[in-house]
């Protein structure tokens, strides 16, 4: 089957994972800001990991090169603007794009003015390459209760220019959830439609926990579901939708293979699933390669 010609919807997708190495090299250079070289090809091998990476630190150690340059209006709209065009060129008819505003904001440059600059990028994207899309604002687990209440109400004000939920992102081995409960209470009194990162790297119960007691509709990656069958049954209920990633969760050793991954049992069960990118620049991946390795 041609999946690149079939139309896609990526839901669960980093706005700052997605960001092209050319792009990086060209800002850093544009705004004076250090990264390790301007060359393109050569900044890919620090951008980038290797198709065989199977190591969380070292995933996570490839966007600590370019977090310098993501404070500005210039980086954020561009970045924005440009998933549109890769996401279009991949035949991806819809996409949720996600960031923490609170991540990409520095003195002079707010959280709100972060959110203002990627609506602006995503608005000008859909117009120019016919895509439809909306941004989720990401809560951190690690940062603190009034940043996340901070982010919330961020995603209200404009919710009516293009932000369509909330998530909670981090590492939720080291952080829980449960100290940042007032911000989701916040999320649903607003209506704000919930996702959450859990059951990555963690467990079960942080799955239970999303679900029942901050909201959330959907779940990001959510493999460790496949551990708890009576919870695998109260969410296939319930209709929570997973958000699996597939390239992502064997990078990050989240599955020790391909052919441990719980998508399929998921599929079997009749648990509502996704596929997705979550950080295509970094994992040098499109949704159709996700499709691929489905089917192989
Ligand atoms: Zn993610």
């Amino acid at each position: 089957m041609n999946f690149k010609q079939l139309p896609k919807i990526d839901l669960h997708l980093h706005l700052d994972g997605a960001i092209r190495v050319s792009t990086i090299a060209e800002l850093g250079d544009e705004l004076g800001v250090k990264v390790p070289t301007y060359g393109p090809r050569e900044l890919a091998k620090f951008v980038q990991v290797d198709r065989d990476c199977r190591s969380l630190t070292d995933f996570l150690k490839r966007f600590e090169i370019f977090y310098p340059i993501l404070p500005y209006a210039v980086t954020q709209e561009r970045i924005a603007y440009e998933l549109c065009e890769d996401c279009a060129r991949d035949n991806v008819i819809y996409f949720e794009a996600r960031f923490a505003p609170a991540l990409a904001c520095s003195g002079e440059f707010t959280m709100e003015d972060a959110v203002v600059a990627a609506l602006e990028g995503l608005r000008r994207g859909q117009r120019d390459f016919g895509i439809h899309c909306g941004l989720i604002l990401c809560c951190y687990r690690s940062i603190t209760l009034q940043q996340n209440i901070d982010t919330v109400k961020l995603a209200a004000k404009y919710r009516h220019q293009g932000v369509v939920g909330i998530d909670l992102a981090g590492d939720e081995l080291r952080d829980p959830a449960a100290p940042h409960a007032e911000a989701f209470a916040l999320a649903r009194r607003l209506e704000m439609p919930i996702t959450i990162h859990a059951g990555e790297g963690g467990k079960a119960e942080n799955i239970r926990e999303a679900v029942f007691d901050h909201g959330a509709a959907r779940i990001g990656h959510g493999v460790a579901l496949e551990r708890d069958t009576e919870l695998l049954k109260q969410v296939r209920d319930r209709g929570t939708v997973f958000e699996i990633c597939l390239t992502s969760n064997l990078q990050t050793c989240s599955v020790p293979s391909l052919s441990k991954h719980p998508f399929k049992k998921f599929l079997d069960e009749k648990v509502r699933v996704t596929l997705n990118t979550d950080d295509p620049a970094i994992s040098n991946i499109t949704l159709t390669d996700e499709f691929e390795l489905v089917e192989c």
